[in-house]
């Protein structure tokens, strides 16, 4: 066959599909024409899914009468003037593609009327081809009305679904705009019913409400980092108990551009590694801000996809933007040096309030604390304090019924929940211990214990000590204590059993802080 230069009108109908393949990239194109004209306002009707109407207008900065008509034709673009200026192209469209691709498959009418100016114009074309054009009243600003949409391009008709699912993905388009244009106002109907709006207030949050619903608006963390190099990574991420099913939820803009992002995913999937069940995915939106240098957005015809620079460095600015906060937030109490100095404890269950703030999602967050390296105090006066706070763990089931499995971001965790329970326990004994408040358990008939001179001696140094963890009691006779209550939740021991163990911790302890550990432990230990 002869090699032929395509006929004009097919080889735009060719061109059209590469940018408009369904009536959401129409939409897509038509907003963000808006966008870069300033727009304050933006409203977009639809019937039919799209294909009856499309109909955008804003109040952007408007087309001169005079341009109108070559606003139509292919490559024809205010945005961009010369090969380099693709380097530091800042607006949304610059390929002078997509207001002639649309009307090659459609019947588009474009009206404007340029700010400042006394009148607007329209254009009509049909698949293409002009077919009126004329002076007309209008507000300033832009107007663009596409019926019909491939009535001349059938095998793509085929191709779209139903009018339900073409009107989703077209609702889906106006809120991942609406989020990169916090300021905008946008607003949806759908067949003469509201079915979006944005209150254009420049809060991302507000537009989450409208997008998410209120409560997980709510709920969302703020995010925010930037390196040495100019890059920058914002925006709001649900924390570990909010999910959702698919990755639907999940939006990324590149200098505010939606894109799809290969590395973006992997960089926040991997911030929430080991947070989320497996097949739950988080809700995100993610702004990165970069160079011009360092990205390239000429590299797919509706520009879904960009290239960038240096995928490590954003990579690693994502990731732990991500994951900071969400570390952050997560509801693992910090290990204080006092508490690793008192404790044998190999784990620890985070305290009550917080535990019920995952509850409801089957999770339960817990932090380990390493084991006890030795007596020396100088040791553990270092606090070994933020950075042994983990992240929330999920639960995976139990062991032996001691141990609790628990996947993390660092693999899988057992938990002795013995130690856990004991830790929960210890905590509480500390505090009511400093507030002079013990909860204790009065015994019905007051037990007399046997002591030993040195435990005699033992009981009279610490008796603020004993009576602020709740023993009570007095000594009877230079060699008898008569016991009347101990701490109360005790399970395993006897009450005189206890206080020979006691006695035996408080005569080899060096002061007060110490001596108050070790009965504290040892309370929580038996109560468990
Ligand atoms: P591009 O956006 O890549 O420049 P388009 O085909 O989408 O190409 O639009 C062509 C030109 O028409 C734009 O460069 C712009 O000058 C003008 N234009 C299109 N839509 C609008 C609008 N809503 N408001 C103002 N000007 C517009
Ligand atoms: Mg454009």
């Amino acid at each position: 066959m002869p090699v032929r230069i395509l006929d004009s009108n097919v080889a735009a109908k060719i061109a059209a599909g590469e940018v408009v393949d369904r009536p959401a990239s129409v939409v897509k194109e038509l907003l963000e024409n808006s966008l870069d004209a300033g727009a304050s306002r933006i409203t977009v009707e639809i019937e039919g899914g799209g294909t009856e109407l499309i109909r955008i207008t804003d109040d952007g900065e408007g087309i001169a009468v005079l341009d109108l008509e070559m606003a139509l034709e292919r490559h024809a673009t205010s945005k961009i003037t010369h090969e380099a200026d693709l380097e530091t192209v800042d607006t949304l469209g610059f390929r002078g593609e997509a207001l002639p691709s649309i009307a090659a498959v459609s019947h588009l009418v474009l009206t404007s009327r340029e700010r400042g100016s006394e009148q607007g114009a329209f254009v009509r074309t049909e698949g293409g081809v002009l077919a009126r054009k004329g002076a007309v009243g209008c507000p300033e600003g832009t107007s663009v009305t596409v019926q019909d949409l491939f009535f001349n391009v059938p095998a793509r008709r085929k191709f779209l679904r139903s009018v339900a699912a073409e009107s989703g993905r077209i609702h889906t388009m106006v809120t991942q705009l609406a989020m990169a244009f916090c300021h905008v106002r946008f607003q949806l109907v759908v067949n003469g019913k509201e079915g979006f709006a944005s209150p254009g207030s420049g809060s991302l949050r507000d537009v989450l409400r409208r997008v998410h619903g209120q409560q997980a608006a709510e709920q969302m963390l703020e995010i925010g980092a930037s390196d040495a190099d100019g890059r920058e990574a914002w925006g709001l991420v649900s924390p570990a108990g909010l999910h959702r099913a698919n990755r639907s939820a999940i939006n990324f803009y590149v200098n505010r551009r939606w894109v799809q992002s290969r590395l973006l995913l992997q960089a926040v999937e991997e911030a929430y590694r080991g947070l989320l069940m497996d097949g739950r995915h988080p809700l995100v939106a993610l702004h990165v801000y970069l160079p011009h240098d360092e990205v390239d957005v000429n590299v797919h015809p509706a520009k879904r996809e960009v290239r960038f620079h240096h995928e490590g460095s954003l990579f690693s600015l994502v990731q732990r933007a991500v994951r900071e906060t969400l570390v952050a937030e997560s509801p693992v109490p910090l290990v204080s040096p006092g508490a690793a100095r008192a404790g044998s404890f190999r784990a620890f269950a985070m305290s009550a309030e917080s535990r019920q703030s995952v509850a409801g999602q089957g999770e339960l967050a817990l932090g380990v604390i390493p084991p006890r390296e030795g007596p020396r105090a100088s040791e553990h006066t270092e606090a070994t304090t933020v950075s042994n706070a983990l992240p929330a763990l999920r639960v995976l089931g139990q062991a032996g019924g001691t141990y609790i499995i628990a996947e993390g971001p660092g693999g899988v965790y057992l938990i002795d929940q013995h130690a856990a329970h004991e830790r929960i326990r210890y905590e509480q004994v500390v505090r009511l211990a400093g507030e002079r408040q013990p909860e204790v358990q009065g015994l019905l008939e007051p037990q007399a214990v046997e002591l030993l001179p040195e435990q005699v001696q033992v009981v009279e140094q610490w008796s603020d000590t004993l009576s602020a963890h709740g023993f009570r009691g007095e000594p009877f006779g230079d060699k008898t204590y008569l016991l009347r209550g101990v701490p109360a939740g005790i399970t395993n021991t006897s009450a005189d059993r206890l206080l020979m163990e006691v006695l035996a911790l408080l005569s080899r302890a060096q002061d007060p802080a110490e001596a108050g550990a070790s009965l504290a432990a040892s309370i929580a230990c038996h109560g468990a």
